[in-house]
């Protein structure tokens, strides 16, 4: 998809209007999905009153390849307009997003979509400990933020499995990167600070 900047849509061919055309800039947008809020949510067995305290949000991101990319998210109300501004932070600082997508193309299956490293924060599960299941929480490229596990716990699998953390990779957190500390002054906790692991590609309200 193309989309081009211009102020004029004449067919001119004075000398000024060739020169301005020379200067016009096209970017490219991939668009990475374009889902209907009720596509987004097909196939979810979360009740009608969680459905309700969603919103399905468009963003914006270089992604992995340098491009722009547009992308959704799937979100509580609550937190749409902080996400929003999350995705806003990243784009100014150039950090880039692999891609966000709804977990429903992943067919609702988490570790496909960290495999991926997809960013995404919906994803219904019948549990009350992760905020992930009333769209509460977001994780971003969590194949360059696995979770990894701590002393005690090192019988657990740190996720996604085969993920290696490198905070020298573009799209990688860490506590000085100038992003995490736009997003904690935003209200949202970094799971690399959890008590057990570093949960290091997820940030919740
Ligand atoms: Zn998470």
């Amino acid at each position: 998809m193309f989309f081009t900047f211009s102020c004029s849509h004449e067919h001119q061919k004075a000398p000024k209007q060739e020169k301005y055309h020379k200067k016009e800039r096209k970017t490219e947008i991939i668009v990475d999905c374009n889902y209907t809020f009720e596509e987004a949510t097909t196939g979810s067995k979360a009740p009608d009153s969680v459905l309700a305290e969603l919103k399905l949000i468009n963003v914006l991101y270089y992604s992995t390849d340098g491009k722009m990319h547009s992308g959704q998210v799937l979100t509580n109300r609550r937190i749409a307009n902080i996400i929003q501004k999350m995705f806003e932070i990243m784009l100014l600082e150039k950090f880039p997003v692999a891609h966000a997508i709804p977990i429903v193309k992943y067919h609702w299956n988490d570790n496909l979509s960290m495999s991926d490293n997809n960013t995404y924060s919906f994803c219904y599960r019948n549990i009350s400990y992760s905020k992930h299941a009333c769209g509460l929480a977001v994780d971003i490229n969590p194949y360059f933020n696995p979770v990894i596990w701590k002393k005690g716990y090192e019988y657990r699998l740190n996720k996604p499995i085969g993920a290696h953390y490198d905070p020298a990779i573009p799209g990688t957190f860490s506590l000085s990167n100038p992003v995490v500390i736009k997003f904690e002054e935003l209200g949202m906790r970094w799971g690399h600070n959890f008590t057990r692991n570093y949960d290091n590609h997820h940030f919740e309200k």
